[in-house]
């Protein structure tokens, strides 16, 4: 998971980048980081925390230049150790390189064994180091950035979206399955790149288009310049991002996150159907989804728990007794909206089912009658080896239990997922370009013994257009821990 932005703005780096993470937190809580560029030095913070925590308005004041980078971490490569929140700086040949990464590599062992076998070492355990390296490394060679990143692109396998600050400019590019979102708006006096829609939102800016899978970009106080690296014969956009993982009210690759998901609610009513006397989300992540359901039914909307929204991140309890009184703290039941009532219980999905079961059990004290759980996805069965963190298969509940298993488990009346293909078609993007590994075990890339599955396989195959040699110019795209604190 996590976010990115990268930005050049005339007006300053510092405080949109920290606008554009708060936009982005939900993409990563455990650090974030910005490192800017006033033209002679590269300024950096990052910590372990929320954004909020992590910065104040001495800090961003500290944090110079026009041009910088951002990063929200949720680690699902590389242990949840200081030296890996990013961005990554260093500098290079005297240049000032700081460089932040969405995704998942799958080839980032043998990539990081290449090296280190040539004596290179490795300050982190992320595969972002291993990215930075490859483009110093082809840097070195031949001396021309955009022939490095290039190069370097080809070298990647997995997921990447990545924002990378080379001195006075932001370079940004996207996997050629294009995995993990990434897109570009125009702020006041400059351009951003980012994971989703909402931080161009929260810069007041106004929304350009994504980038395109296999692209890359140069923004430049001149403008954005593009060019097409790597095309494949088809994409592989994360269909986890519109069901739980992206912001409702972002626009990935041209959906609003919201509409998708009130379809979802409306398939979910149309496959399983029940009479009730209300629709309630888990809040918050079930939300769009029973505004859906609800919609379609006719059934009122009614929400039946309430979430603590300051409760920021809970510690982990020592004793069960503090684990559900944490719990009791974060999610309230509305007792009176429950009493003796037949209520549609609508969640995104169901991991461990710890959540569903908690939630169940709440509402089951609070009196009602019956509990018809709805899941905006299907059952997930198997692990992502793209960037979301996933639990391993023998955690997954219904990796080895049926849907009557897991019903009892969590204590439902009943529970229904959505098919796959009605997730499909609510998502609106055809089913050979999404990546669906989690609902499927079939993955668009090989990955170590798992199946890649036929649908897919042309992607292994897919070729690489050698690109255009040169950036086609153009400032309108839409045509074409302890804390880290120093400058370097
Ligand atoms: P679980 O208790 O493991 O079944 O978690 C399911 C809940 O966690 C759902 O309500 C989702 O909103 C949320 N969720 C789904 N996927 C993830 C993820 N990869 N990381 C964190 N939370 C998730």
């Amino acid at each position: 998971m996590c976010g990115i932005v990268g930005i050049v703005d005339a007006g300053g780096a510092s405080f949109p980048l920290y606008y554009a993470l708060y936009a982005l937190q939900h993409r990563g809580q455990e650090s974030a980081g910005i490192s800017t560029f006033d033209g002679r030095l590269l300024y950096k913070h990052k910590e372990q925390g929320l954004v909020s925590e992590v910065f104040n308005k001495e800090v961003l004041r500290s944090l110079a230049g026009t041009v910088g980078i951002g990063h929200v971490r949720y680690p699902t490569t590389g242990s949840k150790i200081p030296e890996n929140v990013q961005p990554f700086n260093f500098t290079f040949r005297n240049h000032k390189v700081a460089i932040a990464h969405n995704g998942n590599l799958v080839n980032s062992q043998q990539l990081r064994d290449e090296f280190e076998a040539r004596g290179q070492i490795f300050c982190t355990t992320c595969d972002t180091e291993v990215i930075g390296n490859i483009i110093a490394d082809e840097f070195r060679k031949s001396e021309d950035v955009l022939e490095a990143v290039q190069i370097c692109m080809q070298k990647l396998k997995g997921s990447y979206s990545v924002v990378m600050m080379l001195d006075s400019d932001v370079w940004a590019f996207r996997d050629p399955l294009g995995i993990r979102p990434l897109c570009l708006g125009k702020t006041d006096h400059g351009h951003v790149v980012c994971s989703e829609s909402v931080a161009i939102d929260a810069l007041g800016g106004t929304f350009l288009r994504d980038v395109r899978p296999g692209e890359l970009v140069r923004i430049t106080s001149e403008g954005i310049e593009s060019l097409m690296v790597a095309e494949a014969s088809h994409k592989a956009h994360c269909i986890f991002e519109y069901v739980y993982f992206a912001r409702a009210d972002s626009v990935i690759d041209g959906r609003l996150v919201y509409d998708v998901r009130r379809r979802i609610g409306k398939a979910l009513f149309e496959e399983a159907p029940v009479a009730a006397d209300q629709v309630s989300p888990v809040p918050d992540s079930g939300t769009a989804h029973a505004a859906g359901y609800a919609e379609a039914s006719g059934i009122r909307f009614l929400e039946s728990l309430m979430k603590n929204r300051y409760m920021g991140r809970t510690f982990i309890m020592p004793t069960q007794k503090d684990r559900e009184a944490a719990v009791r703290m974060k999610l309230n039941p509305i007792r009176n909206h429950l009493r003796d009532r037949s209520v549609v219980l609508i969640d995104d999905s169901i991991v461990r089912g710890t959540t569903s079961r908690r939630i169940i059990n709440i509402i089951r004290e609070a009196g009602v009658r019956e509990v018809h759980m709805r899941i905006g996805s299907p059952a997930i069965k198997a692990p992502c080896y793209l960037g979301v963190d996933m639990p391993t298969r023998a955690e997954l509940i219904a990796s080895d239990l049926n849907n009557e298993e897991v019903r009892s488990s969590i204590g439902a009346t009943s529970l229904h997922h959505i098919t796959l293909d009605a997730l499909i078609d609510a998502v609106g993007i055809p089913g050979e370009d999404l990546c669906t590994g989690c609902l499927t075990g079939e993955y668009p890339i090989p990955i170590g013994t798992e199946c890649c599955c036929p649908r897919l396989m042309r992607c292994v195959a897919r070729t690489y257009q050698s690109g255009l040699d040169t950036f086609s110019k153009d400032a309108s795209p839409v045509e074409k821990s302890p804390s880290d604190t120093s400058r370097i």
